[in-house]
Formats: structure tokens, sequence, C-alpha cells
């Protein structure tokens, strides 16, 4: 194996006790302006082919560097933003800005290039009636293929069905494809897997933490390739901090792994797509 340790040195913040009407307000308010002085910006964490070791999607994950408080976390800010709505323009502005980066790097690296950009959408973006019409409208104007790029949704956001999952199927239809983000953890139905249009599992992190010892999540991780290759979709493995978490879940069958051991999140202009083979079988 070989490991990368590059990017993203600091530790972000996220909130301790004061988590009160107040603050959520200010923090929101905080965010429009943050929208209009350009404060976000968007890194990008390799998933990787294995085990030839081929960089094969990029996930955009976004980063808010504000003025006083440093590095927010968007685990903390996205619910915010999604509470008051900005998720809207904030989530249009991440796959506008991904899809141009998506397509920069097809013109500068050739077939050497992901084959695919991965972009986080939350619930509300997605169940809003215009979402899949913005997808569109990114793709158009960066003159990217809908093939090159997955939209990433939880369990939770499709869990209602309704307008999410017409939404997906919109999605389907043009070419785009969808990621079940984080699953096991949400409202975990494997129905879900037949009722709502899939390409990509997304197998969470907490399956993969202790996937060395002899306890239940190796099962799960074990059960969910299985469930996997035989709905014909494409797994994932999230949070891969280890070698030999990578050698594991590659004898469970997975192929496409994702965590600090391959790469952290970094900017665009860190993102590095060649890297030697990293399982040695
Ligand atoms: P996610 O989509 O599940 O993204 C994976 C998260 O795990 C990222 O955290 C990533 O930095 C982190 N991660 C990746 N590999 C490892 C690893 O090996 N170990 C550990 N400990 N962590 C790892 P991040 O960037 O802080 O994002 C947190 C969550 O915030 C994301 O989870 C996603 O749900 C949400 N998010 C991030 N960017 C966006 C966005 O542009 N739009 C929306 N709607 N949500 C976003
Ligand atoms: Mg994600
Ligand atoms: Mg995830
Ligand atoms: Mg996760």
């Amino acid at each position: 194996y070989a490991a990368k340790a590059t990017g993203e040195p600091y530790q972000s913040w996220s909130p301790t006790i004061d988590e009160s009407a107040g603050e959520q307000a200010r923090l929101g308010a905080e965010i429009r302006t943050a929208l209009d002085s350009g404060q976000f910006r968007v890194v990008y964490q390799p998933i990787v082919a294995v085990p030839e070791g081929r960089v094969a999607a990029a996930e955009a994950l976004v980063r808010w560097d504000h003025p006083e408080r440093g590095p927010v976390s968007p685990a903390y800010f996205i619910p915010v933003a999604e509470r008051n709505g900005l998720i809207v323009e904030l989530g249009a502005w991440v796959l506008r800005t991904a899809c141009e980066q998506m397509a920069r790097w097809r013109r500068d690296l050739g077939a050497r290039a992901p084959d695919r950009i991965s972009v986080n959408v939350s619930a509300r973006q997605l169940a809003r009636p215009g979402f899949p019409h913005t997808v569109a409208e990114a793709l158009a104007s960066a003159g990217l293929p809908p093939e090159c790029l997955a939209v990433e949704v939880t369990e939770t956001a499709v869990f209602e069905g309704g307008r999410a999952v017409a939404a997906l199927h919109e999605l389907r239809a043009l070419g785009v494809r969808i990621a079940l983000d984080d699953f096991g953890t949400g409202h975990s139905s494997l129905r879900l897997l037949q009722t709502v249009p899939v390409d990509i599992l997304k197998v969470d992190k907490s399956f993969v933490d202790d996937i060395t010892g002899a306890g239940e999540h190796r099962v799960i991780a074990e059960a969910l390739i299985h469930v996997s290759a035989g709905l014909g979709l494409t797994a994932v493995a999230e949070g891969v901090e280890t070698a030999e978490q990578a050698e594991v879940l590659y004898r469970l069958g997975y192929r496409l792994l994702q965590g600090y051991h391959f790469g952290r999140p970094v900017p665009a202009d860190e993102f590095r797509v060649a890297g030697p083979a990293v399982i040695h079988a």
C-alpha cells in the first residue's frame, strides 16, 4: 500500500455548547454574507479503484473559511443552511463549481481524468421542483456529459418518496448517476434499493471502522457487497483510514475505496490523479 497524508491540515470548527436559537440565527445570517463575499470553496477527495490505484472519481465537499470563526464544519452549517433555505443557493453554487472543475480535468488530463464527480445534495435541495433543471443547467454551462456527474443523497432524504424520488428519476433520465450516501445509517430498508433509482451504494464509514476486528460490522460490509453485486450496483466503501481496512475490503470484493488512507479532500490544484498501485496482488 501507499498512503497519502496530504491536505486538510486544519481542524474545522464545530459547536460544543452554544447551539441556541440565537446562534442558529446568527450562523444563518453569516451564511448569507459568506455566499455574497465568496467565503465558500470546494475541495475534492479521490475515490480510488483497487487494486490498480487509479482515481476513478472525486467527491466534491464544501468548505467554509469563516473570517472570525475559522473553518466551520459542513456537518454543522449544512443543516443550518437547510433550515433557512440557503442550501438551495449554496448547493447550486457547489454543483456549478464541481461541474466546471470536472470539465477542466477532462480538458487538461484527457484519459487520466476521473470518470466522475460526485456532489452531495441535501433533502431540501432534492425536494425543490426546480432541482433537476438546476442540474441540467450546471452540466450544460460546464459542457459536461451527464454521465460524468453523480449526485449523493442520503436514505433519509428519499425515504418518504414523493418529490425527492421523482427528482431522482428525472436526473436518471438525464444520464446522471445516483449514489446513496452513508448507506446503513439512515432509514435503511433494502426495499429502498428497489423503489429508488440507485446506481452507487456508499457503505458508511461506521461499517469500515472496525472491519479488521471480528465484529458484526465486517459481516454487514460483506452482506452489502453481495447485495450491491446482486442488484447491479456499484459499491464504494467510505472512510478507509488504514492499509489493513483497504486490504479486508478488497478481499470482501470492494473495488472502489475512499478515505484518508488514499487521500484527504484537497483543493483542485492539489488533487492528484496519478499514483502508485495501492494493493499489491
Ligand atoms: P459525506 O458526504 O458522507 O462526506 C464524507 C465525509 O467524511 C467528509 O467530511 C470527508 O472529509 C470525511 N472523510 C472522508 N474520508 C475520511 C476518513 O478516512 N476518515 C474520516 N474520519 N473522515 C473522512 P466533511 O467534508 O466534513 O463533510 C461532512 C458531511 O457534510 C458530508 O458527509 C456531507 O453529508 C455534508 N456535505 C459536505 N459538503 C456538502 C455539500 O456541498 N452539500 C451538501 N448538501 N452536503 C455537504
Ligand atoms: Mg457524500
Ligand atoms: Mg458519505
Ligand atoms: Mg459518511
